[in-house]
């Protein structure tokens, strides 16, 4: 039988404010101890998106009293120059996180400025040191900010991962895999059963039937229909796609993967777009620069 009730909403916004309450108690301790964490973002080019992005993470630095440098380069720039720039960051004792928002111009090569990073101040956690502690479960390393926060969204709300069947829809290396290592880590707030499906999987409905949760990430309005859940599922929708609509101002609104309307119908728990897993994104790169600091005091 279908449930007809609506999901419980999970606030990601809320959830956020309670990371940063912790998060203000950890800065004012470390500034205690004469360190201001820094963050430094480089932005190539002028996506809008990325530049939006970039905005909101100068802001929210600057609300948590962080030091924060945004460098904006031009799209000109050339692989080697754009290194050298890194390699400044890496040298610089006031930066404790460095990131280049995705995505750089076509003709350089984010692999290998990802490499170009000091791992140590690599809060986007992309770093091979960084992939292969997550693989290794050494919790030194850097997890990538919105499989850590899809995590963190789920314990936050009470939901039990340990031992639960999770579906995750994507295999990114910036959400769909490191969120399926993390989740099938061997701890308390891992221990899932986690399968990963993508766009070469075959009964790719019964398997999501089949969840306990379900992720979705894969950059598909709209894709994960009410048939592809089981009742009482959880939901959690990462992505973030446009939509033309010509009722809005903007002419576009902002949907998830997830067909919201129809899905929280038979979901226990479901997150909406916006204001569910993106606020966790930037809350947990905030908490990944605070640990990078805390760790340049070891
Ligand atoms: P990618 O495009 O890098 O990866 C998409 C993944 O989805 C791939 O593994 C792809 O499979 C799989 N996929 C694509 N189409 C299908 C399909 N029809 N059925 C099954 N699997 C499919 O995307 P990202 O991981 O970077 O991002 C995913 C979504 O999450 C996007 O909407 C993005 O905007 C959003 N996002 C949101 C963030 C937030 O803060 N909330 C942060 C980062 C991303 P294959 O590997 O076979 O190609």
């Amino acid at each position: 039988m279908t449930n007809t009730t609506m999901a419980k909403l999970i606030d990601g916004r809320t959830v956020a404010e309670r990371v940063y309450a912790g998060l203000r108690r950890d800065i004012a301790e470390l500034k205690a101890r004469g360190v201001t964490p820094g963050l430094a973002v480089i932005l190539v080019g002028d996506n809008p998106a990325s530049r939006a992005y970039v905005r909101s993470k100068d802001k929210m630095c600057h609300e948590l009293g962080l030091h924060s440098v945004k460098l904006e380069l031009p799209a000109s720039i050339t692989q080697s120059e754009l290194l050298a720039r890194v390699e400044e960051f890496n040298r610089d004792s006031t930066i404790h996180g460095i990131l280049v928002q995705s995505p750089p111009p076509e003709h350089i090569d984010e692999a290998a400025i990802v490499r170009g990073l000091d791992p140590r101040k690599d809060v986007d956690g992309f770093h091979p040191e960084n992939v292969a502690k997550l693989v290794l479960e050494d919790a030194s390393g850097f997890v990538p900010c919105t499989p850590i926060g899809v995590q963190r969204l789920l314990l936050e709300s009470g939901i039990e991962i340990n031992g639960a069947h999770v579906v995750v829809l994507g295999r990114s290396m910036i959400v769909g895999k490191p969120l399926a290592l993390l989740l099938m880590q061997k701890n308390k707030n891992g221990n899932a059963t986690v399968t990963v499906v993508h766009s070469r999987s075959r009964n790719l409905a019964q398997i999501t039937r089949s969840a306990d949760i379900v992720v979705a990430a894969i950059g598909r309005a709209e894709f994960l229909k009410s048939d592809h859940i089981r009742d009482g599922a959880v939901v959690i929708d990462v992505g973030i796609n446009r939509v033309e609509d010509a009722a809005n101002a903007r002419g576009y609104r902002l949907v998830g993967d997830v067909a919201f309307e129809q899905v929280s119908k038979k979901a226990s728990v479901i997150t909406p777009v916006p204001g569910g897993v993106g606020p966790m994104t930037i809350a947990m790169l905030m908490a990944n620069t605070l640990k990078a600091a805390r760790q340049s005091l070891a």
